[in-house]
């Protein structure tokens, strides 16, 4: 058969004409009528739903229908005889049909026209869900039946495929299953919503129809139970009637109606349902039944409930109380602490705790942190600012919360406010500092004892007194005090710390100088005891002392020092009382001797006699006052030693030939030892005799008739530089202990009588050991005590080896040389006696008794040798001098100054005035003589 195209000219039958529904027996008769008719063909072909395309045998389209030309939008001009109906497809189709019939018939089919015509071909119905592919490329699924043409039953001749646009029936299959699936979930969400939630449904009057398991089993009543009943059965009561008609009304008008209902059960507890009650309404929207769904929130609001109990507890307290979640947003905030900060508690909910209250840390945030993960809390201080600015500090403790899995959920903060606590402790901080500040630098010692008599407080002044403080503190100050003044004197000041504590009364220490037990020294103090108001309100005792002991000392030592001047004063009165009686001493004999020359019976003997105690008077008088001027001369440093190596044993021997004649008249015996080898010292030998005359007098003065004296020398062993030691020793009445230290001093005598037999200024020894010292020696004196005998012991440096000692050259007796001497002094009797010795001498005298007269004298007389006072009235002798000096004719007069002055200054003015000598008085008469005799 061969398919005749259509003619687009002729019109498509009525689709709904065609009746494809129809009886098959009909169908075959009518269909045999129509072939017969040709117009069955014709139908087909140009039906507008099913297109129609034959093929030749090779598969290029030769017919293409008006239903065709619409499905495809090709006009069949275009396709006829050009292409193959397989590119009118989607050739993924193509390949899938051909894997699939290769598969299926085991053996490799191409995709394309051979894959789409095999089973055709074969006589094998072919019917294939195609995507075909439009002109303008758009796509459609297609239902496309191939059915191979044959010639006479017999060869094909080509092949038709009818195809029918499958987009609407695709689309119905697909809502149709989404449909199903849709209400597969429905019914999974109904099964979940079941098993999850507590479900009912009741009819319009509220009586129940169906309960699930879960309503049996929150209710405890058993689904018997429930059927046919109402919720009434349920009702706790606790709700109003307004309640219950709120959700009457809501649900009578079609509406949903949800809230939390507390029902009772049958046991009598009561539960929590949050519920939804959604009216089932028919077509015209009016309710027909009721279905409630619920969730048991028994718990949560449990829980609530409680959480509710603690915040309106929290809210009781004054503190402000915090909660906020781990990123800081405030979940809680109580009463406390909208009255702390001044926010309300819907104000803060939700904001960031730190940023509203801008927390400043005063430890780094990192370290707070950590240690309230650590240990889940943290206390300390922060500085929050409140609503209206104020900046205040809290002390916060911070709880870290956890849930179950033991993740940080919340921190509670627990703050009070200690702004007023801090600004107090500052004040009291800053006031104690002032105060111990001052306590500390107070000029005077302090310490606190308080009313359990402990040690409690020491100030700087204090603490060297105690010593190492740091064991003393809190201990029992009584123990404290008798370890430093002993038993007795610090039990005194423990109980007047005792009565002052419990009486309040102040004690004023008079003068305390005690010996300190603990170091062994003397201490004097200023102290007093007050009692003071402890900060805690407790008594307690301060002590204010001041260590006197170095103006105590000083105190002393002025008493002492004017002491000494009263005894300085005492020596120095006694002295004068003892120079004017040894003055006056020889003056009895000097006037008994010169009465006695005077008297006309004496024999020559007598007057022999009264000459030798006039001289021997005036010779101690000479000594006395040589070593008065001695001793002041080596005070004021002004004795220049003459010093010259000299031997010993000559210096020994002429002092003790001097006091021999003391010592012989007292009957006492004078044993001298010297080492056998010669010791030879570099001395002043004059002032060396002077030394050891004085202690060989002393000892023979002070020891009675019959005494023995010893003087000895010895070379000092092991002494460098070499030194000799000379004892002067006797067995005479000794030293007094008390008298001994000061044995050398000025005008000391071991008896201070006016009637004592020894005379004497008192001043020898003092002579003696500053001669001892000028010599680069020591003396010292020993005594056993009165009636023991007294020991001098002089420690003198000696040269080192022999040494050949020059004897004083003695000069030949000179003759006497006759002169012409002027003797000028105020002194009357002075100067008679001197021109009448002179005279008796030979010299030609003249004599003058002032200044003016003595000018006169001289240039008159014009004499060889002046005897020159300087103490003279109207001019003195060194005026006098000048003068004389300036007459030519008495260049070469001998002008010799006597005075009694003998200080240095005197000597370089007589020098400067034109003196030749200076001697003082009263003149050695003998050194006189040698001097007018050399002087030629
Ligand atoms: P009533 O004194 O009986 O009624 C209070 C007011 O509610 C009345 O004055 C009236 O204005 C209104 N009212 C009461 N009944 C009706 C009605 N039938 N139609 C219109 N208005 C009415 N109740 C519970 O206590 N617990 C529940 O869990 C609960 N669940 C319910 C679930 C569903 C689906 C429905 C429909 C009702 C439910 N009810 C529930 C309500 C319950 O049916 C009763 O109405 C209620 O328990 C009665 O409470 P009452 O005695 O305090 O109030």
């Amino acid at each position: 058969m061969k398919a005749e195209p259509t003619s687009g000219t002729k019109q498509p039958p009525d689709s709904s004409n065609v009746q494809l529904h129809a009886d098959i027996t009909a169908r075959e008769e009518s269909e045999e009528a129509l072939h017969k008719a040709g117009a069955l063909q014709s139908a087909i072909f140009n039906s507008a739903n099913f297109s129609s395309i034959a093929t030749d045998a090779k598969g290029i389209i030769q017919i293409f229908n008006v239903a065709a030309e619409r499905m495809l939008g090709y006009t069949a001009a275009e396709v006829m005889n050009k292409i193959m109906p397989a590119e009118l497809h989607d050739p993924q189709d193509g390949i899938a049909r051909a894997e699939a019939l290769s598969v299926e018939f085991g053996t490799p089919i191409a995709p394309g026209f051979d894959a789409l015509v095999f089973k055709a071909a074969r006589g094998i119905e072919a019917v294939y869900e195609l995507t075909n592919v439009r002109k303008d490329g758009s796509r459609f699924p297609a239902m496309v039946s191939v059915t191979e043409l044959r010639e006479a039953e017999a060869a094909i001749i080509g092949y038709l495929f009818l195809g029918t646009d499958n987009t609407s029936r695709k689309q119905t299959e697909e809502a149709l299953v989404k449909a199903a699936l849709a209400a597969a979930e429905l019914a999974a969400i109904q099964s979940a919503v079941s098993e999850a939630a507590i479900i009912v449904v009741t009819d319009l009057t509220g009586r129940i129809e169906q309960v699930n398991d879960n309503f049996v089993n929150i209710s405890k009543y058993s689904r018997e139970e429930l059927i046919g009943q109402d919720h009434r059965l349920l009702n706790s009561g606790l709700h109003p009637k307004a309640f219950i008609r709120d959700l009457w009304l809501t649900i009578t008008k079609g509406e949903v109606w949800r809230k939390d209902i507390r029902n009772r059960a049958k046991d009598g507890s009561l539960y929590w349902v949050d519920t939804t009650i959604a009216p089932v309404l028919n077509e015209r929207g009016e309710p027909v039944k009721f279905i409630a769904v619920r969730f048991d929130i028994t718990a949560r609001k449990q829980a609530e409930q409680d959480l509710s109990e603690k915040a309106r507890l929290l809210d009781l307290t004054q503190d402000a109380i915090i909660v906020r979640g781990t990123e800081g947003e405030i979940r809680y905030w109580n009463h406390g602490a909208a009255e702390l900060y001044g926010w309300s508690r819907e104000e803060a909910l939700g904001k960031i705790s730190h940023e509203l209250l801008q927390t400043k840390f005063f430890v780094p945030v990192e370290e707070m942190l950590a240690e309230l993960h650590r240990t889940n809390h943290w206390v300390g201080e922060l500085i929050h600012t409140k609503r209206d600015g104020q900046r205040i500090t809290v002390l916060v403790r911070k709880t870290l919360d956890r849930d179950s899995e033991g993740n940080p959920a919340a921190v509670l903060e627990n703050i009070s406010d200690i702004t007023a606590r801090k600004l107090a402790e500052n004040a009291l901080h800053l006031s104690a500092g002032l105060f111990s500040s001052l306590v500390e630098k107070a000029p005077y010692g302090m310490y606190v004892v308080d009313d359990q008599f402990r040690l409690q407080q020491v100030n700087a002044r204090a603490r060297p007194i105690f010593g190492n403080i740091q064991p003393l503190l809190g201990r029992d100050i009584a123990e404290i005090i008798k370890g430093f003044w002993g038993e007795e004197v610090g039990g005194r000041i423990a109980d007047i710390f005792r009565h002052t504590l419990e009486t309040g009364e102040r004690y004023l220490s008079p003068s305390f100088t005690e010996r300190r037990q603990d170091l062994d020294v003397q201490e004097s103090y200023e102290w007093e005891a007050q009692r003071i108001i402890l900060p805690d309100g407790r008594h307690a005792v301060v002590c204010y002392f001041a260590d006197i002991s170095e103006r105590r000392a000083l105190e002393n030592s002025k008493a002492e020092l004017a002491a000494d001047l009263v005894r300085a004063d005492r020596a120095k009165d006694e002295f004068l009382a003892m120079l004017a009686h040894e003055l006056r001493n020889p003056l009895a004999p000097l006037r008994n001797a010169a009465e006695i020359l005077q008297t006309p019976g004496a024999s020559a003997d007598e007057h022999d006699q009264a000459q030798r105690i006039i001289g021997r008077q005036i010779e101690n008088m000479t000594r006395m006052i040589d070593d008065l001027l001695d001793v002041s001369r080596i005070t004021e440093g002004k004795i220049e030693l003459c010093r010259q190596p000299v031997a010993l044993a000559d210096i020994l021997g002429a002092a003790a030939s001097v006091a021999r004649s003391g010592i012989a008249a007292r009957r006492q015996e004078l044993t001298i030892s010297l080492p056998a080898e010669p010791i030879f010292l570099n001395a002043d030998a004059t002032r060396l005799d002077q030394v050891f005359g004085n202690l060989l007098g002393n000892a023979c003065k002070y020891s009675d008739s019959g005494c023995h004296i010893s003087l000895s020398a010895e070379r000092a062993a092991g002494v460098e530089p070499p030194e000799v030691i000379v004892r002067v020793r006797d067995d005479g009445m000794g030293i007094a202990p008390e008298l001994l230290p000061h044995i050398f001093d000025l005008f000391v005598q071991s008896t201070r009588s006016l009637d004592r037999a020894h005379g004497g200024l008192g001043i020898g020894l003092t002579l003696v050991q500053r001669l001892v010292k000028l010599h680069g020696g020591s003396v010292e004196a020993r005594s056993e005590g009165l009636g023991c005998g007294s020991e001098f012991i002089v420690r003198l440096p000696i040269l080192p080896g022999p040494v050949a000692v020059q004897p004083p050259p003695s000069a030949p007796a000179a003759p006497e040389i006759l002169r012409r001497i002027l003797i000028v002094d105020d002194n009357e009797d002075a100067t008679n006696s001197m021109a009448m010795l002179q005279r008796h001498r030979g010299h030609e005298t003249r004599t003058a008794f002032t200044g003016p007269e003595a000018v006169a004298a001289a240039a008159e007389f014009l004499p060889n040798v002046v005897l020159l006072d300087i103490g003279l009235p109207g001019m003195d002798g060194f005026e006098v001098a000048r003068r004389l000096r300036a007459m030519p004719a008495l260049a070469d007069t001998f002008l010799v100054a006597l005075t009694g002055y003998s200080s240095d200054e005197d000597r370089s003015r007589a020098r400067e005035a034109g003196f030749d000598e200076y001697l003082v008085k009263p003149v050695d008469l003998d050194l006189l003589r040698e001097w007018l005799r050399s002087r030629a």
